[in-house]
């Protein structure tokens, strides 16, 4: 189905590559790998596949979509993450102004309210209320493009968006990135700036480095990307959206340590307005191969709830080696279909009832250490997707 995984593969270049190809997502489970198996088999329902991707603008009207899913207290928050809106730049994450226009029409003409970063956090630390049907758009890498074509359309529908910039090198006057004044013009018109540290570096450590040494030098960046933001918008960033995508619980505590109160991922799937998951924010990201049906399709999609995921979300794992194992007794019956992937290495998918309570199985087995992504799908009858999906760091990752 969606192939943007396999495309962020090769994103991990991006710093590199500068303002050519703006990019900072890692590379996960590929959609394609991994079998339903017995689990499709296993579990009742008849769900639908998302509609055929192709690249063409049909319009999507507001009957189109479906209101957001509402159960077991969940509170949907859709969020899209956008690094290149530019009419000539080709890259696996660049969009023309055409498309992200689409897009705003579609959340405009079906009644959605942008809300920022700073909204979230205020609505899970104070308990502010959200407006209904709430979306996020937000933009990573600080980019200009977002400036000079982004920013423009968000003013034409009245969208505000949150801005996840490296500070270092927009005060360096790198060019392809915004400039100081371009993020102080965002600030004033209502868009939010927050961190994506001072200068993307990853937040996982890696083999040989050690642990206290590491932290220290990563909360001072932090904090760097902290004073200069306040200084220039006058408003301290109260989230961090981690470069790469890559994450684990020690990162989840050097952002805590730094003072943020959110964390935001690239894991794929609808986030929670809820607190219990505030550094683990998920974050669907835009690529150009996505059609607008894709885009619906991801407006709309709900959680999977699975629960006793094993290993934990954001752990380290010894070794390259590890049974994957998640409980899904609680998904309803009309979510079919259900499939658990982290590309090719991930083998035996099988469903496994232990005490009355079902569980979705498998083993990944590794060539190298580093960072996975697991992704738990399903979709219903009524056309609506599914997807909650997590990291884990195998063993120490090699320094690239
Ligand atoms: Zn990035």
């Amino acid at each position: 189905m969606r192939a943007i995984r396999d495309l962020l593969a090769v994103a991990l270049a991006c710093a590199l590559l500068g303002g050519s190809l703006g990019g900072c997502a890692h590379g996960g489970g590929s959609r394609a790998a991994a079998t339903t198996g017995n689990a499709s088999a296993s579990v009742t329902g008849s769900g639908t596949s998302s509609a055929s991707r192709t690249s063409t603008l049909p319009a999507i009207a507001p009957s189109d979509i479906l209101e957001p899913p509402s159960y077991q207290g969940f509170e949907p928050l859709p969020i899209f993450t956008y690094h290149t809106v530019d009419p000539k730049l080709k890259n696996f994450i660049a969009i023309t102004p055409a498309v992200f226009e689409a897009q705003l029409k579609i959340l405009k003409s079906g009644g959605y309210n942008a809300i920022t970063a700073r909204d979230l956090v205020a609505h899970q630390t104070s308990g502010t209320p959200l407006p209904p049907k709430p979306v996020m758009i937000s933009f990573d890498d600080g980019w200009r493009n977002q400036y000079v074509y982004a920013e423009p359309l968000l003013k034409k529908y009245g969208f505000k968006a949150t801005f996840f910039i490296n500070p270092q090198p927009i005060s360096k006057g790198y060019p392809g990135y915004l400039t100081t004044a371009m993020v102080r013009g965002l600030a004033k018109d209502g868009n939010d700036i927050e961190s994506h540290t001072w200068r993307h570096l990853s937040m996982i450590r890696t083999a040989g480095q050690d642990a206290a040494t590491f932290q220290r030098k990563n909360i001072t960046q932090l904090t760097f990307s902290t004073s200069w933001i306040k200084r220039v918008t006058g408003q301290t960033p109260v989230a961090i959206c981690y470069p790469f995508g890559f994450y684990d619980t020690e990162a989840i505590g050097m952002a805590q340590r730094a003072g943020y109160k959110a964390g935001f991922t690239v894991d794929e799937g609808v986030a929670d307005a809820r607190p219990w998951d505030a550094f683990g924010l998920k974050r669907f990201t835009i690529d150009p191969t996505q059609s607008l049906a894709d885009f619906r399709d991801r407006l709309q999609s709900g959680p999977v709830p699975v629960t006793d995921i094993q290993p934990p979300p954001a752990t380290r794992v010894a070794g390259i080696t590890t049974t994957v194992s998640a409980d899904i007794t609680a998904v309803p019956p009309s979510i079919g279909h259900l499939t658990m992937t982290s590309g090719p290495s991930m083998k035996g998918l099988h469903v496994e009832t232990r005490d009355g309570r079902r569980y979705l199985v498998a083993v990944i087995r590794r060539a190298k250490t580093g960072l996975r992504t697991i992704e738990v799908r399903g979709s219903d009858a009524g056309g609506r997707e599914y997807v909650s999906s997590w990291v884990i760091v195998l063993g120490d990752p090699v320094p690239k």
